[in-house]
C-alpha cells in the first residue's frame, strides 16, 4: 500500500513524472561519503581520495539509522561510498547490520586483505542472513580496466576478490558498460570466461549503465536536452520496479531518493529519514537512464 502522497517542498512541482512510494524495503548507507581510494573516470558522483563533499558518517548515526530502518521495515540493506572499506568501525557496522537483513557491500575491492576476507566470512558464518560483496571492475584485462578505474587497479581488484572467494565468499562482480560490448551476449561471456578461469564460480555479473552525471559526464558527455522524463512517461506498475519505489539513500549530509542522485541540484529530501518517505518527481537526467534501462542498482 502507498503511504503519504506530499511532495517534498525542495522538489520542482511541474517537472518529470510523480513516482509513487511503496514503503521503504531498501536502506542504502554512504558510510564513507564521497570518500574512496581511488578516483574512477566514470564515477558519477565523483568520488576520490580528497572529495569529502559528502562527509564520513558518524559510526553513532549509522546504528541509530540502522535500528530506525528496522523499525520502518527494512527488508534489505546497502552500504556503498565512496569506498566502505575506508569507514573505520566498517566491521562494527557490518555486524550489526547482519543481526537487522541481507546486506550488499559495495566496493572495489581493493583494501580486502586476507584478514579483511577472513572477518568478513566470520561475520556472514555468524549471521542468519546474506553477505554480498559487490566488486566494480571495468574490464577483463588491465587493458580495458585501467583507463578508467586508475593505473594496476585490475590487478589489485582481482586480488581483493580473490581473497574472499578464498575465504568462502564468492563476489558479485559490478561492470559498467562503459565498453558497450558488454552490452551484447559475446561481451558477457567474455567476461563469465575470466571469472570462471580466476575462480569465480558461479560467475556473478551485475551490469550497469553509465550515468551521464558526475566525472562520467566529463569522459563521456552529457544527456541530451530531451533526454528528461515527462509526464505520462512511467510505465504502469514501474514503482515496484524503480528501486527508488523502495528505497532511499541517507549520508551525512541527509536522505536523497537513491544512491545515483546524491550530488544533484534538488534531490535532497531532508535531514531525516522520515523525510524521505513521500513520492518523488523523477525529474533528474539520470532517471531516464533508469527508465529506459529498467535499471535497478539492487543486486
Ligand atoms: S566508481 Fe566506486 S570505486 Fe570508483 S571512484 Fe567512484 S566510488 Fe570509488
Ligand atoms: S536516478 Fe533512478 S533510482 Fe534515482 S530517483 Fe531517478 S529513477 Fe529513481
Amino acid at each position: 500500500m502507498s503511504v503519504a502522497t506530499q511532495i517534498p517542498p525542495s522538489q520542482p512541482q511541474n517537472q518529470g513524472p510523480l513516482l509513487d512510494f511503496l514503503g521503504l524495503d531498501v536502506l542504502w548507507l554512504q558510510l564513507t561519503g564521497t570518500l574512496c581510494n581511488i578516483a574512477c573516470r566514470h564515477c558519477f558522483i565523483t568520488c576520490g581520495p580528497k572529495n569529502d563533499s559528502h562527509p564520513m558518517m558518524d559510526t553513532d548515526e549509522v546504528m541509530a539509522l540502522l535500528e530506525e530502518g528496522a523499525q520502518r521495515g527494512v527488508k534489505e540493506y546497502y552500504f556503498t561510498g565512496g569506498e566502505p572499506f575506508m569507514h573505520p568501525d566498517v566491521f562494527p557496522i557490518i555486524e550489526k547490520t547482519l543481526q537487522y537483513g541481507p546486506l550488499t557491500i559495495l566496493t572495489n575491492g581493493i583494501l580486502i586483505t586476507d584478514e579483511y576476507a577472513e572477518r568478513l566470512a566470520e561475520l556472514f558464518r555468524k549471521s542468519p542472513y546474506s553477505l554480498d560483496l559487490r566488486v566494480s571492475l571495468d574490464g577483463v584485462s588491465p587493458e580495458e580496466n585501467d583507463p578508467i578505474r586508475g593505473k594496476n587497479t585490475f590487478q589489485k581488484i582481482i586480488d581483493g576478490a580473490t581473497r574472499l572467494v578464498n575465504h568462502g565468499l564468492n563476489p558479485i562482480f559490478a561492470v559498467t558498460t562503459v565498453h558497450t560490448d558488454y552490452n551484447e551476449p559475446e561481451g558477457r561471456m567474455r567476461f563469465m570466461d575470466l571469472l570462471k578461469e580466476r575462480g569465480f564460480d558461479p560467475p556473478r555479473l551485475k551490469l550497469i549503465p553509465p550515468f551521464k552525471i558526475g566525472r562520467e559526464e566529463r569522459r563521456g558527455g552529457g544527456y541530451e536536452e530531451d533526454e528528461m522524463l515527462q509526464e505520462g512517461d512511467l510505465l504502469e506498475g514501474e514503482e515496484f520496479m524503480l528501486q527508488c519505489g523502495s528505497c532511499r539513500m541517507v549520508t551525512a549530509k541527509g536522505v536523497y531518493p537513491c544512491p545515483i542522485l546524491i550530488e544533484e541540484e534538488g534531490a535532497r529530501m531532508g535531514d531525516k529519514l522520515e523525510d524521505g518517505m513521500t513520492p518523488i518527481r523523477l525529474n533528474h537526467p539520470a532517471c531516464y537512464t533508469c527508465h529506459v534501462e529498467g535499471f535497478s542498482c539492487r543486486t
